[in-house]
Parts: C-alpha cells; structure tokens; sequence
C-alpha cells in the first residue's frame, strides 16, 4: 500500500470522464488500497479514483467519519439509483485545496456499485454521505463542486 499523490484543480486529468472498470482485478485493489491510504492521510470524507490521476470509475469513501473511525466504502462503476429531498451546505475538495462553498444536493442518495470482489450492491447515504456520494460521482464525470457552488470562499482556518 502507498499514499498517491492528489491532483489539484489546474490538472486537466480532473475534466475528463473516466471509463467504466467492468470486473474488478488485482491491479484495481491495489489502487483501492493505495487510494485508502490517501483518503486516511488527507483526513478526507471521500476520494476518486480521477483525484490521484486515474481515470477509472472508481471512488471510495469514509462513511465512519462522523463516528471518528475509518469505515471505508469502496465504489466500482457506480449507478446513482435514487435522489430524493435538498440539503444546501458548505463542501470542500481534496483537490480545490484551501477553499470551500456552497451547494445544493440531494439529501438521500442510493448507488449501485462493484465491490472489489466483483460483486453488486446498494448503497444510500444521507445528509453528508449523500452529499459525498454526489461528489465524487460528478468528480467521475469531470465535474468539480465549484461547478455547481453558488458561493464561493477561503477556508477559515
Ligand atoms: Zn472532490
């Protein structure tokens, strides 16, 4: 396992749309676990797989961040099933260091994802985790939060 390096917002790799992983191999986990290692050392809530310059549809995220412990989801291919209900809120970016804003998501998300055993399943987040699964999804599709902050400032601290 090792920590990658995170690209920030002036790297054109963020704009593309990655492609589809279809059935998870050895290499695949060996990305996941490195991106975990990135995630746990940048203390973030959620990483994809285009953040530390592969352009995979991959993300991962902590969904014990609230809780203070690491529990990480891991999400292959995913397909956004459900939205439903509004939470406006501020949100940051790995890779938009130093800033944050706010924006408009849905407050319950549900995803279809690949394990990293091959294996579908379901996930629905709600308030921060939905908030995150819209994130990194758009982050698969080069959309970046910024895209859709209707204001915009530097971090406080
Ligand atoms: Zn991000």
């Amino acid at each position: 396992m090792a920590k990658r390096i995170i690209v920030t917002d002036e790297d054109p790799l963020l704009r593309k749309v990655s492609r589809e992983v279809g059935v998870p191999n050895d290499r695949t986990r060996a990305l996941l676990d490195d991106m975990i290692d990135t995630l746990k050392f940048a203390e973030g809530v959620g990483l994809a797989a285009p953040q530390v310059g592969i352009l995979r549809r991959i993300f991962i995220i902590n969904i014990g961040i609230e809780k203070g412990k690491d529990e990480f989801v891991e999400f292959i291919d995913p397909v956004i099933l459900e939205t439903s209900g509004e939470q406006d809120g501020a949100e940051g970016c790995l890779s938009v260091p130093g800033r944050q804003g706010n924006v408009k998501r849905p407050n319950k998300v549900t995803v279809e994802a690949t394990d990293r055993n091959g294996n579908r399943f379901t996930y629905t987040g709600t308030e921060l985790m939905a908030r995150c699964l819209c994130h990194e999804y758009d982050h698969l599709d080069g959309i970046l939060y910024v895209d859709k902050a209707y204001e915009m400032a530097d971090d406080e601290e």
